[in-house]
């Protein structure tokens, strides 16, 4: 039997023969053996050496009430005795889908009252794919199907929903996009915004929207996605008139607004959603992760009355087996009252984010770091071998940010890098004394990684 007592290199071994990782990058994989975690509580991490780490990056930005809360596992197992399944096809319903459904609709903003379960968010993502053209279809508009997005975006993994995302490194992999998903330019001002201040850039960003409804014609065109701020992409922070421009172009053309919140949803940003921080109204909103804190796997689409009116005419020939899974939706629930009633979100406003910022902002000043962002719980700074100038390095993108995220890890904290940013995403309810570990693991990382990155001969700019 295999057990958290076992020595590292065993479970590495057993792990290596069976076990394909996600997003690995497998040849390091095949060298090194995979960090084995064995427990969590609060926002460390223990592994099989008995390391105590701190995790910066809350799981996959999911973690947000942090680990180890006994009242979810408490819940799931009630509901696991209860009722551990049943559908909601063919008119079947059961409370923990109808409660959970009733309380996201109290808390998005506007009119989404309405939601589509699925088991994470890129199976929400494909949803939405599906409700803007059924929307259209249903509207009498049927060629309206085209969705525009954006490059370096992450919406998902499957098919449809990695067609929404821009990366590109997937979309080679997969004979990727799928047909009718267009791809416009990112408010990315450090590495793109070239002479241009970021005022000007986010305009012009914001304007490629308008220029790709024209170029398609509105007549075609179902639906822009977009997460609030895209989160694998970077940290990337659209310069303040990047939404504004972007809302009047969605309220002036006939398209829907789907928000991507996946991961700015359930208090990162220090409001419930990322929208809210915005002020944007969308007609459909993704949400997953924070939505049950990682706890079990659980996402869904929050439709306006608009939308749900129309598909609620007739059959939508869609849905998943675990839609509204009750254990699921039972443990998000609970997940949803103890951000509330422990006033979660205003602890990110008040406290947390206000003097991550003020430290994070700290890290500007060293030699390594071209510029440093953050929106509430999430942040990035760009690395750079030469502080005075918004260039990337000349070694292959990434190369830098490898070797820093594993002095990250090596000094026990998790921070991950996006090509050359560094990023960090921590459970939302870290601590003063909590974010001073992060800021002072941060900073020794830092020194250790640009001196190896000097001693390597990578402290160089691209032409
Ligand atoms: N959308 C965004 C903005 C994400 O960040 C992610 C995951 O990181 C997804 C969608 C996909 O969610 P999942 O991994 O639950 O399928």
């Amino acid at each position: 039997k295999i057990t958290n007592h076992m020595p590292t290199a065993e479970l590495q071994a057993i792990d290596a023969a069976h076990h394909m990782h996600p997003f690995t990058a497998n040849d390091e994989l095949a060298k090194h053996g995979a960090r084995v975690i064995t427990r969590a509580d609060g926002v460390t991490l223990t592994d099989s050496e008995g390391e105590q780490i701190l995790d910066a990056m809350a799981g996959l930005w999911c973690v947000n009430i942090g680990y180890g809360r006994d009242e979810l596992a408490e819940v799931a197992a009630r509901q696991m005795k209860e009722l551990p399944y049943y559908n909601t096809f063919f008119m079947s319903t059961h409370v923990p889908a109808i409660a959970l459904a009733q309380k996201l609709a109290e808390l998005a903003p506007g009119d989404l009252n309405h939601v589509f379960f699925a088991s994470g968010g890129s199976e929400a993502n494909d949803t939405n794919i599906r409700l803007v053209r059924r929307y259209w279809d249903l509207m009498g508009k049927p060629d309206k199907k085209v969705i525009i997005s954006r490059k370096n975006a992450y919406h998902g993994t499957s098919m449809g929903s990695a067609s929404l995302g821009g990366m590109q490194g997937m979309h080679a992999q997969g004979g990727m996009p799928i047909p009718d998903i267009v791809h416009i330019g990112q408010p990315y001002w450090y590495l793109e915004g070239g002479d241009m201040s970021p005022e000007e850039f986010g305009l012009m960003r914001a304007r490629e929207l308008e220029q790709k409804i024209d170029e398609l014609g509105e007549g075609r065109v179902a639906a822009f996605i977009a997460e609030p701020i895209q989160g694998a992409g970077g940290v990337i922070i659209p310069p303040d008139s990047y939404w504004p421009e972007v809302r009047r172009i969605c309220a002036e053309r006939d398209i829907l607004f789907i928000a991507d919140e996946v991961i700015t949803g359930f208090g990162r940003t220090g409001e419930w959603f990322g929208s809210q921080h915005y002020d944007l109204s969308p007609d459909i909103m993704t949400v997953a992760k924070g939505l049950s804190s990682g706890y079990a796997p659980i996402g869904g689409s929050l439709v306006s009355d608009k939308v749900a009116a129309v598909i609620g005419r007739e059959e939508f020939t869609h849905g998943y087996t675990y839609s509204g899974h009750p254990v699921a939706a039972a443990v998000a629930l609970e997940n949803l009252r103890i951000l509330e009633e422990e006033r979660i979100v205003d602890h990110v406003r008040d406290e947390a984010a206000p003097y991550l910022a003020e430290k994070w902002h700290q890290l500007a000043d060293h030699p390594f770091v071209g510029e440093t962002t953050i929106v509430g719980m999430m942040a990035s700074l760009a690395l750079t071998a030469d502080k005075s100038v918004r260039k990337p390095f000349k070694a292959s993108p990434g190369t830098v940010g490898y070797m820093t995220r594993e002095r990250c890890f090596g000094n026990n904290l998790i921070m991950r890098h996006v090509a050359d940013r560094m990023i960090v995403a921590p459970p939302l309810v870290m601590t003063k004394s909590d974010i001073d570990t992060l800021f002072e693991r941060a900073v020794k990382s830092l020194d250790e990684a640009y001196k190896d990155v000097k001693e390597a001969g990578l402290l160089e700019t691209a032409d």
